[in-house]
């Protein structure tokens, strides 16, 4: 079968699957404090539905595998759908994408269940920032699951750090010392323009390129790892001293579309070519309206075939995606 091809030449094999748009935190540069409104529940793709798509999908090359929400921890049974996609033959990576909020309660069960690899989104280990941010007062929560994971044997763990400008500043070092201690990368990644209530501007990014400088300077010197996947979002640096790396997703200053092999699925079964796509496809519709699975392969193929070259956050053609964060997925 041939490969998941865009015409750039991209070869896609990284499906990030989002399992709910619910969120129990509400982090101000994704949604807003009140009045979300979610999906109906029978509108989100029901466990057997999404098992299907990444079947349909892994024969078309698919060989890695993120979930996402919202909050997928808030997705009930999580553990069920877990043992279902790490059954499937060809899936060669899967990972998840948490707050982390609920990860102590869970963490065990999804263990059980095959996973391994978990992503931890955590801006700040300052009490009174987090709440800022989250409004919610969950940073212990958080530290707990994170504890929890490293005791069980998760690995390897990454936490995902927002860096809004003018805000987290103070949080870049401590994550940094953190991670070191406890051999978890953190991933700094430029604040992009997803939120629901338009409140990004490039002056509120802070760059990858002053983060490294704080780190090097508070911290040691960095240096590019070599030889990295060139289509992994991240840039890894690792410190000189051996102890540890940390990474960057600077969609904003580096953007790496170039060599994007990424593609999404929302919890109400559309799929995106892009993080920021405009347009997408209806799989929903045609998982239960009676469709193939070679119908639902082609409209794969269709929309990977059409994908744009990539963003357009630094040109004044930009368009902000007409879904927000949270109900894409990250
Ligand atoms: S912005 Fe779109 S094309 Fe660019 S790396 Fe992200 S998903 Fe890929």
């Amino acid at each position: 079968m041939a490969p998941l091809i865009d015409t750039f030449g991209r070869i896609h094999d990284n499906l990030r699957v989002s399992v709910t748009d619910r969120c129990n935190i509400r982090c101000f540069y994704c949604m807003p404090e009140t009045g979300v409104k979610f999906e109906a529940r029978e509108k989100l793709l029901t466990f057997e539905e999404i098992e299907r798509f990444v079947r349909v999908a892994v024969s078309l090359g698919v060989r890695k595998l993120r979930l996402t929400g919202g909050e997928p921890l808030l997705r009930r049974d999580l553990a069920k759908l877990i043992r279902k996609l790490v059954a499937i033959d060809g899936i060669e990576d899967l990972a998840l994408t948490t707050n982390g909020v609920l990860m102590a309660q869970q963490a065990q069960e999804l263990y059980d269940a095959g996973l391994r690899r978990i992503n931890v989104h955590l801006d700040t280990l300052d009490r009174e920032r987090f709440k800022q941010i989250t409004r919610r007062d969950d940073l212990a929560k958080v530290l707990d699951g994170i504890d929890t994971c490293l005791r069980l044997g998760y690995g390897p763990i990454k936490i995902n750090a927002v860096a809004v400008k003018n805000l987290v500043e103070p949080d870049i070092v401590p994550l940094a010392l953190y991670g070191r201690e406890r051999g978890i990368e953190i991933r700094y990644i430029e604040f992009m323009p997803l939120d629901s209530q338009g409140l990004w501007d490039k002056g509120k990014v802070l760059l990858a390129d002053d983060m490294i400088a704080m780190l090097t300077r508070e911290i040691g010197p960095l240096r590019e790892v070599p030889d990295r996947d060139p289509r992994a979002p991240a840039t890894d640096y690792e410190y000189l001293d051996g102890k540890g790396k940390v990474g960057f997703v600077a969609s904003i200053s580096r953007p790496f579309c170039l060599n994007c092999n990424r593609i999404r699925l929302t919890s109400d079964g559309k799929f995106r070519y892009c993080l920021f796509a405009i347009d997408e496809t209806d799989m929903r519709q045609l998982l239960r309206g009676g469709a193939s699975d070679q119908a639902i392969a082609s409209a794969i193929r269709g929309s990977v075939h059409d994908k744009w070259l990539g963003h357009e956050i630094n040109t004044q053609r930009f368009v902000p995606p007409p879904r927000p964060m949270y109900s894409i997925g990250g």
